[in-house]
């Protein structure tokens, strides 16, 4: 029986990869560049290539490891095949645990999408430990999600599953989302949706005296103007609470977790968005999921190799 099991997270910019215990330690993380231009021909090879350079740097022979995972940013079904990554220019329909497999001698692989496995990771070790049934809405550039039930991870029978950002929440929302379809939660509760609902607040009370006018702004700056006790970034705030909390709790009718975990870029402003959401949340939840609890991820960037790296335990 292993000992070792490696995490990969591929990001669009760079390949996270962490050495594991089986019992979840951290025994070493790294990265390496992740080169996408030439189809992204180069992205697998390189992955093997460190995570046998390790193995050989660390003494470790076969029985040594137990396998490695692997998280990626696209649709992922549980038998490790991929449709589509856009950030890698993967074009094509591939079995990527298998190719990775063979690239790495026959290790076992597992893979998954990066948000999925990040929930895995939170769920392991993180602020979701010992939990079995729990959701996690990671909001960043954009909004991703993760779904265990049971203490598995649901990838879908398409690698869709979790795919929480592109839930509609407003039907009548004009603006296209980056997926081609209208009303998406990614266009008001990721960083670049709060950015979004801040412009039309501003352009919709020209004359407002707010913290918001000066220059072009982030999402952080909203949650800085909030605490601050700005009228118009509270707005803005209550807008973004509302749509994620309605989204949120129909998640929750369906899965009924014990913990909902709130994690990525924007969960880094602090708990001063936790209100936001709970509130509303506790609005549109169905009475057995209103006191679902909400806690803020822990493992920040380092989840998706820590789930990564579960995936084959
Ligand atoms: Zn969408």
């Amino acid at each position: 029986m292993g000992k070792y099991a490696f995490g990969i997270d591929v990001g669009g910019t760079s390949v996270k990869l962490g050495l594991f215990t089986v019992e979840g330690e951290l025994v070493e993380k790294w990265s390496i560049p992740t080169r996408s231009d030439n189809g992204g021909k180069d992205i697998l090879p390189d992955i093997a290539k460190s995570v046998l350079k390790k193995k050989e740097e660390k003494n470790l022979s076969d029985e040594d490891v137990v396998g490695a995972g692997i998280g990626l940013p696209g649709p992922v079904d549980s038998d490790g095949v991929i449709r589509k990554a856009v950030n890698l220019h993967w074009e094509n329909t591939f079995n990527v645990a298998d190719e990775l497999s063979k690239l790495l001698n026959g290790m076992k692989v597992k893979a998954g999408n990066d948000a999925n496995v990040a929930a895995l990771g939170e769920a392991w070790v993180g602020s979701g430990k010992g939990c079995k049934d729990v959701v996690m809405v990671t909001l960043g550039t954009g909004v991703g999600g993760g779904i265990i039930v049971d203490g598995n991870m649901l990838s879908g029978s398409t690698g869709a599953g979790g795919e929480i950002g592109h839930i509609c929440v407003d039907p009548s929302e004009t603006a296209v989302c980056n997926c081609g379809n209208h009303g998406c939660l990614e266009q008001f509760s990721s960083a670049t949706g709060i950015v979004r609902l801040l412009e039309k607040e501003i352009a919709a009370n020209p004359d407002e005296h707010t913290l918001m006018n000066e220059k072009k702004h982030t999402a952080k700056d909203v949650w800085d103007a909030v605490e601050a006790g700005d009228a118009l970034a509270k707005r803005v705030a209550e807008q973004f609470g509302y749509y994620l909390g309605f989204g949120l709790a129909n998640i929750a009718s369906v899965v009924n977790p014990e913990l909902i975990i709130i994690g990525g870029g924007v969960s880094m402003s602090g708990d001063v968005i936790m209100p936001f959401i709970t509130e509303n949340f506790k609005k549109f939840a169905f009475h057995a999921c209103k006191d679902t609890k909400f806690v803020r991820a822990v493992l920040g960037n380092d989840g998706g190799i820590f789930g990564a790296a579960k995936l084959v335990l």
